[in-house]
């Protein structure tokens, strides 16, 4: 089979992490969580008192933050600056923070590189608002993963419950705010690419959604 490039763009919530994970382990690619390293420029910032709309502070920030993936016993780390942060990143208060410095241009900018230098030999499978958009226009396969907004709050109520348990009234307020700052930002918002293919995972198990994207990839490499 031919090296390929495979995109999965979502809010929150509409099953992204555990389809990518799924869909790599099936195709036997790599997978990569590209929120992650919001997160992890996210926890830099915090770490270091930075206001998530001081650019200066930014991009100085990112000058010196090295993060890369290695592999774990139950998936991958992320390492920052020879730290493991993989555990840290996944609170409340950095997914906020994380969604106000995305929208910071030269955050977007310093990430960019990153991505598309993880991509540079394809076989994977990548993760997260702006895939198909802008970091990787040419994927060979598009997919936007949506569900409805009540799945989705239950979903990330389920998942916090194991690091950070917040009430279901409360993960909705935030699920809404995030997804407003993600989809109304003027660079790279959360939206589909135009060759995407969409998949709605609000009555669909995680294993009918990788099937039904296995389909796809299939009738797309036969074609
Ligand atoms: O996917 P996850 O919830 O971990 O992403 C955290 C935040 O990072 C999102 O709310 C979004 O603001 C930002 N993000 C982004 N572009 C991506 C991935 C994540 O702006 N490709």
């Amino acid at each position: 089979m031919k090296p390929l490039l495979i995109t999965i763009d979502g809010p929150s919530g509409a099953g992204k992490t555990t389809t990518t994970r799924l869909l790599a382990d099936r195709l036997d690619y790599r997978y990569i969580d590209t929120g992650a390293l919001y997160r992890g420029v996210a926890l830099a910032a915090i770490s270091k008192g930075l206001s998530p709309d001081d650019d200066t502070a930014l991009e100085k920030l990112c000058s010196t933050l090295k993060m890369e993936f290695i592999p774990g016993e139950k998936g991958l780390r992320l390492i920052s600056n020879g730290s493991d942060i993989t555990d840290q990143i996944r609170t409340p208060e950095i997914s906020m923070f994380a969604s106000a410095v995305s929208a910071r241009p030269v955050v977007r900018h310093f990430l960019l590189d990153l991505q598309r230098h993880l991509g540079r030999d394809k076989n994977a499978v990548f993760e997260g608002r702006d895939m198909g958009t802008v970091v990787f226009p040419d994927a060979d396969v598009k997919f936007f993963l949506d569900a409805s907004q009540k799945i989705r709050s239950l979903r990330r109520f389920e998942e916090l419950k194991l690091v950070s348990p917040q009430s279901l009234e409360a993960v909705e307020r935030d699920m809404r705010r995030r997804d407003k700052n993600d989809s109304t930002r003027n660079l790279a918002p959360l939206k589909p690419a135009e060759d995407a293919i969409r998949v709605d995972s609000t009555d669909l198990s995680i294993e009918a959604v990788v099937g039904r994207m296995l389909t796809v990839i299939e009738n797309i490499i036969i074609r």
